[in-house]
Parts: structure tokens; C-alpha cells; sequence
């Protein structure tokens, strides 16, 4: 090869190279608002027509939601909003709500009182298991499963249970930015039909973790899983917690930003079931999905992610909703692991 042809092999494979480089660069928010909204919009066309997973029909009212109801927001840690599809159907907010319980006992009571009470801990276990309460006697395991949560939902203290209730929705509401309410007819659905949650709610009284009225426990519980929500709710949610606890759309400090590592950390380490483990290995983001058919991912300082799509694997988890916040993320570099070497 001829000297003038070897640098002209030179410099096409360095302009490949650096093309690479560059297409591997994270979409900026900051400086191209335009194409995160053209990312959000290419998830959303790219998952439309995918048809694996099924509603949850544990709880009968959540067999019947639309499975074609689907919508995507993403809010910056600056409060800029990004969507797609479906923004104006309410899901349950159903297993999200325990995130933001849990952030109400932690900023009202430290983070030791969670991790003393029922641990921060995976249980390796189906989230209603009663084999994990029994292994540990409910010790070692996390708010993100239901007794760790109904633990959690007893320990919002107050006189009767309309004020522990006030207190519950009022931090909901807090994180969404706007007053939420409960789904009735998903409320009177799951209590007709929550004997499981009953008996882990007299199980964890049993065992010392509920002080009193398990009963009471349980049942605010199932209120508190069927706030209702829409994807903008939920973004915002994440958003907050992105934002070290203070909501960027209203701008108010919900909860200290001293706290919010913990619960994160939760959140990591079991807010999606038993695939926790694979979810945080794809994206490095703390998140919260429900059986409702919602996921919330937060990537700390950058922004919040919600998507609403019901159908779920066999984890729980909703198929359109792992997959497009994946994609979104990892064209954003929203993983919090993924560092850049200097
Ligand atoms: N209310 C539901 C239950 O306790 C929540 C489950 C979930 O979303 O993981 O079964």
C-alpha cells in the first residue's frame, strides 16, 4: 500500500471511529430539547404494537382496564416535560405508592426506623410472599413488598384513620404536584378480595412490626394502591425524587434531599419484583413499577420517567414500559453507572 493510500485509510477509519464516538453521545436535554422529544416519540412508535404480557387479574377491576392504554412522560430536574400517547387515563397507582409511604415514615421518622423495622433487604421472594415474612420473622426484607409496605403504611402515625390517611395522600399529592384521588371501584375490587394482604398485615402484628390494628394497616394499604394517576402524575413523582426531593414543577421541597438517597436505594434494590437484579443491570435506574400497570425510573439529577402500559411478564411488570424507559434512558445516558473515563 502506497504511503498517500494508507493515510487515507487512516483518516476514514478515524472519521468512522469518531462518527461511533459520537453517535454514542448522550441526547442533552439542556441543549437539544427536540430530539429527547423525538426519542420519547420513537419509544412510544417502536413498543405500540407489541403484544406480550396480560393485565394482573388477581384484583378483578385491573382485568378489566384498557391493555391498549399506553402513554410516556419524561420531566427534566428543570421541570421541561417531554410525552407521548395516552396522557390523560388514570391506572391505579397500585405497588408506586409504596416509594412515596415509605418517603413520609423516613422524612418524618430517619431512615433508621425502615431499616430497623422491616429491613432494606431483597427477599428473594414473590412480593406477597408469606414465606419471606416467616424466614426472617419479618425482619429482612424491604418496604417494596407488601408486608414490609403495610409495616410502613402503620408506621404514618396520627389519631384515626382519616388523618393517618390525610397524611398518606397528602404526600402523594405532593410528589404528583396536584390533588389525586382514589379509584373506588378499584378500592372496593382489591378489598373484597385481599385476604392474602390481611394475613400478612395480622402476620407482621404477629410478629412485633405492626404495633397495633393490623386490620387498619391493611386496609389503608389497599386505599393507598388505588390512587389514581396518569403517566404526567407519575413523572413528576419520579421527577421529584430526581430533583432531591423537590418538585420541579411546583418547585416545593417535598420531602429533605438528605432522604432521598435512601429511599432510591430501596427502590433499587427491589422496586421491580424478583427481576430487580436484571432491571437495574439493563438500566442502573432506581424504579417502582404496580400491578396497575405503571413503572416510574428516576435518574438521579437528570430526570424522572413514567410509563403507563397495563400488560405485564411474569414478574409483574409492564412489557411496554420496561422497554421504553430502557430505550429513553440509555439514549439520555440516564444510567447513574455509566461513567465517562476523564
Ligand atoms: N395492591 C396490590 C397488592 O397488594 C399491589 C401489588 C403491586 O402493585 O405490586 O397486591
Amino acid at each position: 500500500m502506497s504511503a498517500r493510500i494508507r493515510n487515507i485509510v487512516v483518516v476514514v477509519a478515524a472519521a468512522f471511529v469518531c462518527g461511533a464516538a459520537a453517535a454514542k453521545t448522550p441526547v442533552d436535554p439542556a441543549r437539544d430539547p427536540k430530539a429527547v422529544q423525538t426519542t420519547v416519540e420513537a419509544a412510544y412508535a417502536k413498543y405500540r404494537g407489541l403484544q406480550e404480557g396480560k393485565n394482573a387479574d388477581y384484583i378483578p377491576a385491573l382485568a378489566k382496564v384498557d391493555p391498549n392504554v399506553y402513554g410516556i412522560a419524561l420531566i427534566t430536574v428543570d421541570g421541561k416535560v417531554f410525552t407521548a400517547g395516552d396522557l390523560a387515563t388514570e391506572v391505579s397507582i397500585q405497588s408506586i405508592s409504596k416509594v412515596f409511604t415509605m418517603a413520609r415514615v423516613i422524612e418524618d421518622q430517619g431512615p433508621a426506623a425502615i431499616a430497623e423495622n422491616m429491613g432494606v433487604d431483597a427477599t428473594g421472594q414473590v412480593f406477597n410472599s408469606i414465606v419471606a415474612i416467616e424466614h426472617y420473622r419479618g425482619s429482612e426484607m424491604n418496604a417494596m413488598v407488601n408486608p414490609g409496605e403495610i409495616t410502613s403504611t402503620s408506621m404514618v402515625t396520627g389519631g384515626s384513620y382519616d388523618e393517618i390517611w390525610g397524611k398518606i395522600l397528602g404526600i402523594h399529592n405532593n410528589f404528583a404536584g396536584r390533588s389525586l384521588s382514589v379509584l373506588e371501584d378499584v378500592y372496593k375490587s382489591e378489598a373484597e378480595t385481599n385476604q392474602r394482604n390481611q394475613a400478612i398485615g395480622r402476620l407482621m402484628f404477629a410478629y412485633g412490626h405492626i404495633k397495633d390494628n393490623p386490620d387498619r394497616a391493611t386496609d389503608i394499604y389497599t386505599r393507598q394502591c388505588s390512587i389514581g394517576v396518569n403517566v404526567k402524575d407519575l413523572a413528576t413523582m419520579a421527577a421529584t425524587l430526581a430533583n432531591g426531593g423537590k418538585n420541579p414543577v411546583t418547585g416545593k421541597q417535598v420531602i429533605g434531599a438528605d432522604n432521598v438517597p435512601e429511599v432510591l436505594a430501596v427502590m433499587a434494590t427491589a422496586g421491580l419484583y424478583d427481576d430487580s437484579g436484571k432491571w437495574l443491570y439493563r438500566t442502573g435506574l432506581p424504579a417502582k413499577s404496580g400491578v396497575g400497570g405503571g413503572i416510574i425510573a428516576v435518574a438521579p439529577g437528570k430526570f424522572g420517567i413514567a410509563v403507563i402500559s397495563p400488560p405485564l411478564d411474569a414478574a409483574g411488570n409492564s412489557v411496554r414500559a420496561q422497554n421504553a424507559i430502557a430505550d429513553i434512558s440509555n439514549a439520555l445516558g440516564g444510567n447513574p453507572y455509566s461513567i465517562t473515563p476523564r
